[in-house]
């Protein structure tokens, strides 16, 4: 059997597949509703795939015409106005409760605004303030936060920032390790639900349970779990945790980050940022500072009110999808691709640092490849759209939202050329 013949069969046969997968998924309907290529919009006739919603997600359809509306109307015509009328000033807290039910977060502990980077640095502060609470006399003080030494670079430097001004010391592990290093001086952990590299999913409701066990307060970063997979913050009991919306949340590029509060913990947050907006009277223009409650005390200062409601429109995609469902269909999705791989790409070529097993899988696949950065750039060319990260990972994102298993199957082939 010549080479081009076996290939030829492995194509139809995995194409079939595509066929049948896309057949029977109940969210394939909702691609509608993005702004994605079509046919026409490249050179060879076949549409683009788009792999990297995990870097930037693809533009919601409802988007343009909202902005539209906020700059010439809400801005244009009612100005000053809008801060009431149009509801820009409450705009926060109402866009963290529409992001609440996809992290699993009852109303009222989610605000939204400034970047994640700014949250990660309110969060882990107020964790180490509140972690020294309440010590016995005598006792040690709690004065170290544990990171993720293989986290997405901003959380560790931060986190560098947020120990020297606490008095604390930095503790680098990876997070299987966590449970090994917790004892009576650990005030806070910062962890990532998923890996931004290889794509693993860590375990946020065994690592919290430990943390809490040594007294200390969990912080989870979710920008690559939030809209891809099941969160469940409140069933956890998370402490903290922070996430950004460009990603799976599809907000638009550096659209507004959130920050959550556990609600018994609320009253004791004490931000390192207390700008007038998280004023209990922020028109009062008293001098001494007040605490609001709740949500609001998260916020800073002024809103970016078009990217904030740029997210708000963007969000609308999610009315009546399930969560379970998306995490069902991002499960499939990259199954799917890892055996087109598996059966296009001659031994050796790639290998693949996303685990297998679902329970420890994110919504992406990394793969390590020689000469990955050029091998990204020409599968770029022919319309596949991944990211690259450095050294020698190829990262492909799979948003359940939008990308079909056709569109798998055929990125698994332009890599197999491209390789090939
Ligand atoms: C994308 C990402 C960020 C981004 O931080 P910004 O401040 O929004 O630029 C932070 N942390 C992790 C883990 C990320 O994946």
């Amino acid at each position: 059997m010549s080479e081009t013949y076996e290939f030829a069969e492995k194509y139809e046969e995995k194409a079939a597949q595509a066929a049948k997968l896309d057949a029977a998924d109940g969210l394939a309907a909702l691609r509608d509703r993005f702004v994605l290529d079509t046919a026409s919009d490249h050179a060879g006739g076949a549409a683009g795939v788009y792999l990297d919603g995990n870097s930037l997600g693809a533009l919601p359809r409802a988007v343009p015409g909202r902005i539209e509306d906020v700059v010439r109307r809400q801005w244009g015509e009612l100005r000053i106005r809008s801060w009431d009328e149009s509801g820009w000033w409450t705009a926060p807290e109402r866009i963290g409760d529409r992001i609440a039910p996809l992290v699993g977060a009852a109303p009222g502990q989610i605000v939204v605004g400034d970047s994640t980077s700014v949250n990660v640095f309110k969060a882990l502060v107020a964790a180490v303030r509140m972690a020294g609470e309440g010590g016995s006399a005598g006792a040690a003080p709690r004065d170290e936060i544990v990171v993720d030494a293989s986290t997405f670079p901003t959380d560790g430097y931060i986190a560098e920032s947020a120990a020297r001004m606490t008095g604390c010391r930095i503790v680098p592990v990876l997070p299987a390790d966590v449970p090994g290093v917790l004892g009576p001086r650990t005030a806070a952990v910062l962890l990532n639900h998923v890996d931004y590299r290889t794509g693993r999913l860590h375990d946020l409701p065994g690592l919290t349970a430990a943390v809490h066990a040594a007294g200390a307060l969990a912080v989870w970063d979710l920008c690559h779990s939030a809209g891809a997979l099941p969160v469940e913050l409140d069933a956890h009991g998370v402490d903290l945790a922070v996430g950004c919306t460009y990603k799976y949340l599809n907000g638009g590029p550096g659209s507004p980050a959130y920050l959550y509060v556990r609600r018994e913990l609320q009253p004791r947050f004490d931000s390192p940022l207390p700008g007038w907006n998280s004023h209990a009277e922020p028109f009062g223009m008293r001098p001494e500072y007040e605490a609001g409650s709740g949500a609001v005390r998260g916020r800073v200062g002024t809103p970016d009110i078009l990217s904030m409601l740029a997210l708000e429109a963007a969000l609308e995609v999610w009315d009546g999808v399930s969560i379970e469902a998306v995490r069902a269909k991002s499960l499939a999705l990259t199954d799917f691709f890892l055996e087109c791989v598996d059966a296009y790409v001659p031994r050796g070529l790639v290998e693949s640092v996303t685990p297998s097993a679902h329970a420890e899988r994110g919504s992406q696949v990394a793969l390590r490849c020689e000469g990955a950065g050029d091998v990204m750039r020409r599968l770029i060319e022919r319309g596949v759209v991944g990211d690259y990260r450095a050294p020698d990972i190829l990262r492909f994102g799979f948003t359940p939202l939008y990308v079909s298993f056709a569109e798998v199957e055929r990125a698994a082939r332009v890599l197999r050329d491209v390789l090939g």
